[in-house]
């Protein structure tokens, strides 16, 4: 018996959940202190620095943390069929 067979048995044709986060709008408000809201315009997080590193999560573009844009979290399904794989003989 071969546990990895079994493994690949168990993966082969299920639908694979795969999430691709991005970060648009900046939603900071640059008028708070004034009582108004006013948004600088920033469409799109683009990280300043490098994964990991300390400008990752600060945007080029208007210099706000990236927590201050509107997280959008895309969910794709994709149906991962291996059943040709298996019934392949030799
Ligand atoms: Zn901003």
């Amino acid at each position: 018996m071969n546990l990895i067979e079994k493994q690949k048995k168990i993966s082969s044709g299920i639908l694979m959940k795969e999430r691709i986060i991005t970060y648009e709008d900046c939603r900071k408000n640059h008028a708070a202190s004034i009582g108004k809201y006013a948004v600088d315009g920033c469409c799109e997080f683009m990280p300043a620095g490098e994964e990991g590193s300390h400008g990752a999560l600060k945007c080029a573009a208007c210099n706000c943390h990236r927590n201050f844009h509107r997280k959008v979290v895309h969910q794709f399904l994709t149906y991962a069929d291996c059943s040709s794989i298996s019934s392949t003989p030799k």
